[in-house]
């Protein structure tokens, strides 16, 4: 991160761009966005929509840029939002009372009975084309971290490098009594071992527990203070599939807009931030993110 500052010049126009996404059809796009065709850093064979080339261009202007990503960048890999209705596991039950840290400490029987069927959900999942367009872009220098919601490890698995995961990841579990840790394949070797499902802590016998951060638990500090920081000092803000209704992490893009930087809201359906996004996308996020990192020249060869 260079941490510079740029000034408030960097944005298109002191009106956000915003479009439906995918069908080209611009609803407020008198700001000095290139017009089709004209654009240099359009890509191959194909001319971004003008609010992809803005966004695409405040990106390659922007000294520090951020991506804060949630639930929606790993639908296309099959991971459904839980906040979605109709999506199966969490249909069934209420992620409130059962993944939660109380519900984890009465009944650690139940809670295994839960989250082992989602570990068995999330493990096999692989990264989609939104996740590698954040890949592309932090190895052309374009883009600094990624901030998640998300505990796939699909981030991980696409090869981010800076990555803060602000709500833990389900690649590993540790014992709240001794603090020993074990990986991922390792607590569900002895979650399938266990007569009653609970994977137990090999030092002290205790339930372990998934390292994410459970309803009702405080988000780990360390990296929400760094979350903090790279907002704080990003000129771009790349808001990706996130709703930004859970807070704290809900409150990251006032902490760049306060500080003089952009936001960009690339997500299906509608957020709580869309009034003040420089920058509005709301198509299929993979085709969204493909189409910056091509319009941002982080795909060329
Ligand atoms: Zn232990």
């Amino acid at each position: 991160m260079t941490g510079g500052r740029v000034s408030h010049s960097l944005r298109p126009c002191n009106h956000s761009i915003t479009e439906a996404g995918g069908d080209g059809n611009t609803r407020s796009d008198d700001c000095g966005a290139p017009a089709a065709g004209t654009h240099p850093t359009a890509g191959v064979g194909r001319t971004p929509r003008p609010a992809l080339a803005a966004l695409a261009r405040l990106v390659r202007s922007a000294r520090s840029v951020v991506a804060l990503t949630g639930a929606g960048i790993s639908v296309p890999s099959g991971i459904p939002d839980f906040r979605s209705p109709g999506t199966g596991l969490w249909e069934k039950v209420d992620p409130m009372e059962l993944a939660h840290i109380d519900a984890f400490r009465r009944d650690p029987e139940r809670f295994w009975g839960f989250y082992g069927q989602r570990f068995a959900t999330l493990d096999g999942k692989q990264p989609n084309d939104a996740h590698r367009a954040l890949v592309a872009m932090e190895q052309r220098g374009l883009l600094d971290a990624v901030i998640t919601q998300n505990v796939d490890m699909l981030h991980r698995k696409a090869g981010t490098r800076e990555l803060v995961e602000v709500h833990g990841s389900i690649a590993s579990c540790s014992c709240l009594r001794c603090g020993a840790s074990v990986a991922l394949a390792e607590a569900r070797a002895l979650l399938d071992a266990d007569p009653q499902g609970i994977p137990r802590c090999r030092a002290c016998g205790d339930p372990i527990k998934p390292d994410v951060v459970l309803f009702g638990e405080m988000l780990p500090v360390h990296a929400l203070a760094r979350a903090q920081r790279l907002c704080e000092s990003a000129d771009v803000l790349l808001c990706i599939g996130s709703s930004l209704e859970v807070h704290p992490v809900a409150g990251l893009p006032l902490l760049t807009r306060e500080a003089g930087g952009a936001i960009a809201i690339i997500t299906q359906g509608p957020t709580p931030l869309d009034a003040i996004a420089d920058v509005r996308l709301g198509g299929d996020v993979a085709a969204e993110m493909q189409g910056l990192a091509e319009a941002a020249g982080a795909l060329d060869v």
